[in-house]
């Protein structure tokens, strides 16, 4: 300020005058060294200050602090989309047909956007009571109190008092009302379209929509919920697995389903399926079958070996699945020799298509001695690559494999059909 470069500000007073003061010059950024009086230790917080509005009235003071803590808002600041939330909590009478668990997620996310924090009094399936966190420090009046309406099962706010006294309200990018429940209830449509989605993208997300910081272990967790919401608890589906393979059997008769667990420790081993549809389908397609394997990425890992033919139209046809523990020989053979059942009653030489993993290549030839295999050319072209270690002649292999000299390759690709 103009002939005066530093000042003193010991009490409210003092701080009202100097606020009077920059709005007067247009000064827009004042710095502020605090120190604790006491200790006389000097802090380091130093803060820009903008104002964006003059006094209502020269002279009119502001009594509540949290008046001058709205003033870091811009006016035009970004409206995130966590805007609404201010109206989750407004008066007495205010209804949440999700019962308890919309409340409570309610009440969370109101807190975040009006920058507070609170404690449950009480926190039951009938009835919720919360009341601001500085309740005791500070006599902060804050309470909201809901519960059930047993006529129809939903959360009514009965008492609410939705004034605070406390310092220091302000929404902040980090709140620690945050949770992986909120999370949860903001990624469940974003999830279903795009499942792929990282923690560290949501986090991305949250900070350019929301304007909130998200711990990372926050966002994983949350996503973790939603899987479970839409795809259902791993746990229970593996527990359910002996029910789903009686149901098949009894509503779709024909189908073929195989469950098989360690006797002894009754835990999962193999599970084979095929669909009497499938199998009878498959009569009409072409006598070709791909057999291929893929991870399976959920909490229990194991593998998906999968037995699919050609209809058509070019485009794929199911005709048999199998969940196991690893790709190897032996499950291989296992699979097979369900496949072999299933095509038990089809005379056709079928013809195998494979990618040259070694268990499966021991497999067909075992159970399957008299049928023609041939090779993905995906998979020649992968195997090149990595034990020819190829990585150009891989490329022009796969854009000139017509006219290619067969002189350059020959000697590598007799390798790999060996
Ligand atoms: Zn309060």
């Amino acid at each position: 300020m103009n002939g005066c470069a530093c000042c003193l500000l010991e009490c409210d007073m003092d701080v009202c005058v100097l606020h009077m003061s920059v709005t007067k010059e247009n000064t827009y950024f004042v710095d502020i060294l605090v120190s604790l009086k006491e200790s006389n230790e000097i802090g380091n917080a130093s803060q820009d200050i903008r104002i964006t509005e003059p006094f209502l009235a020269e002279g009119v003071m502001h009594t509540d602090g949290n008046e001058f803590l709205g003033k870091f808002k811009t006016p035009n600041a970004k409206m995130y989309l966590s805007h609404p939330w201010k109206s989750y909590i407004s008066h007495v009478g205010q209804d949440y047909e999700g019962g308890a668990d919309e409340f409570r997620l309610k009440l969370c996310k109101y807190a975040v956007e009006m920058g507070f924090e609170f404690d449950y009094v009480a926190n039951e399936h009938k009835r919720i009571t919360a009341s601001c966190i500085k309740k005791d420090i500070e006599g902060c009046p804050w309470r909201v109190h809901a519960s059930i309406c047993s006529a129809n099962g939903h959360f009514i706010i009965w008492r609410l008092n939705n004034q605070h006294i406390c310092i220091g309200r302000i929404r902040e990018r980090k709140s620690g009302m945050m949770t992986s429940k909120i999370v949860c209830s903001i990624l469940v449509e974003q999830l279903r379209s795009n499942p792929h989605i990282k923690p560290i993208q949501i986090v991305d997300d949250f900070k350019k929509n929301y304007g909130l910081d998200v711990s990372y272990y926050n966002a994983w967790y949350g996503k973790e919920m939603v899987m479970t919401m839409v795809h259902g608890d791993d746990v229970l589906s593996y527990q359910k697995l002996g029910w789903y393979v009686e149901e098949i059997r009894k509503s779709n008769p024909g189908s073929h389903c195989v469950l098989e667990c360690d006797p002894n420790t009754s835990h999962f081993r193999h599970l084979f399926i095929a669909f009497r549809g499938s199998i009878e389908g498959f009569n009409y397609c072409r006598p070709l079958l791909f057999l291929d394997g893929t991870f399976v990425k959920n909490k229990y890992k194991g593998t998906l070996l999968g037995a699919t033919g050609k209809n058509g139209n070019q485009g794929f046809f199911p005709l048999a699945f199998a969940l196991v523990d690893v790709e190897d020989e032996a499950n291989w053979t296992w699979f097979l020799m369900n496949l072999s059942t299933v095509l038990f009653e089809d005379d056709r030489t079928i013809t195998f298509i494979l990618d040259r993993h070694k268990g499966l290549l021991q497999s067909v030839a075992n159970v399957f001695p008299t049928s023609p295999h041939g090779f993905c050319i995906y998979h020649i072209e992968k195997n090149i690559k990595t034990t020819h270690i190829l990585l150009a002649l891989g490329k022009i292999f796969v854009r000139k494999w017509s006219n290619y000299s067969r002189i350059v390759l020959i000697h590598p690709l007799q390798k790999c059909s060996t």
